[in-house]
């Protein structure tokens, strides 16, 4: 299956002047990732693991402090890959929201908070389609809404008058207005109470559906990933440290932080204590050598505390960097 996104060895760190001193906060540490058309590809992990960067280096959003230091992130167009890092500005202006759209955390972020949403939607479409197909384009926009379970006339509100849940499905409404082939979702679910999630995951269901295009989910909820990621990444420290299909990764979780992520998840009927990862996942300022793991992993070998386990594969399309592989799969 080809790839529609392909993240090659990305590396984007933060660089800070703090009382005169340079430090670095390596947030995204050599990240490669195939991404498929017509899937739902979802990142997972603690706060602070670096998902959010990594999602906005997809989108080509790179601004001070973050900065680029290596890699690639190839989009397949009209059958070439493009990278989103080195096109021109225009280029990269005509690329958003008509192929890749993005999701941001807190959706009232992206709206101006003194303007009607109906001004938000004639500004985003005014900087992104031709003025002959505007008009038509709100009329869609509207009908676009009601298949989407809002009236149109949402339209009319400021967006503090709308509950959160409203507003993040008014925000994925605008994001896929012009049917993107990529979504970029961070966090979408967040702060939101649980029919209003299931209100937000059935929306981007139905838009996967409808659109058949590639959603990339971050949220650091392992259930919303189990009902529907088709894969999944698990990212830790910067880095990607398991990959596979949602049901591989559930059914026979190979990296230990991975393990921990799924036996914290509640259980219907199971009221025994969840146990969570022990400690707190380093700093990205002072990474630990060796596998950024050990000082939380119980299966610790000598060589984790020297080397960075590869990512490999163990079996068809399940990828885990961690050496347990050799002693559990016996692979090299
Ligand atoms: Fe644990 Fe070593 Fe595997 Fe890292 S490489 S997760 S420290 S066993």
């Amino acid at each position: 299956m080809s790839a529609i996104l392909r993240v090659q060895d990305l590396q984007t760190f933060y660089v800070l002047e703090v009382l005169g001193t340079r430090k670095v906060v390596k947030a995204v540490n050599g990240v490669s990732l195939d991404i498929h058309e017509n899937e739902v590809y979802g990142i997972a992990g603690e706060s602070g693991c670096g998902k959010t960067t990594l999602l906005r280096a997809m989108f080509g959003n790179i601004e001070p402090p973050l900065r680029h230091f290596g890699g690639k992130v190839l989009y397949r167009m009209d059958g070439e890959y493009l990278d989103a890092l080195s096109l021109p500005l225009h280029k990269s202006r005509e690329m958003r929201f008509t192929y890749i759209a993005y999701v941001p955390q807190g959706s009232m972020s992206i709206f101006n908070p003194v303007s009607k949403l109906r001004a938000t939607f004639m500004d985003f479409l005014e900087s992104h389609v031709p003025g002959t197909m505007r008009k038509s384009l709100l009329a869609l926009a509207e009908k676009h809404l009601e298949s989407l379970g809002l009236s149109a006339r949402v339209l009319d509100a400021y967006p503090h008058q709308l509950s959160g849940g409203m507003r993040q499905r008014v925000s994925i409404a605008l994001a896929t207005l012009l049917r993107p082939r990529v979504i970029l979702a961070d966090e979408p679910t967040t702060a939101l109470d649980v029919v209003a999630q299931r209100a937000v995951l059935q929306l981007l269901a139905a838009v996967q559906k409808e659109l058949q295009n590639t959603i990339v989910l971050v949220t650091h909820d392992m259930g919303i990933h189990a009902t529907i990621a088709t894969r999944l990444g698990i990212m830790y420290a910067g880095k990607i440290v398991e990959e596979g299909y949602t049901p591989d990764v559930f059914a026979s979780p190979l990296h230990p932080y991975t393990q921990f992520l799924i036996h914290s998840l509640p259980r219907i009927g199971d009221k025994r204590v969840r146990e969570s990862a022990p400690g707190n996942p380093p700093s990205l300022l002072h990474l630990p050598p060796g596998c950024p793991f050990h000082p939380r992993c119980p299966y610790v070998l000598a060589r984790c505390r020297e080397e960075v386990p590869p990512l490999l594969e163990v079996t068809p399309g399940h990828r885990v960097a961690c050496f347990l592989r050799e002693v559990n799969h016996g692979t090299a």
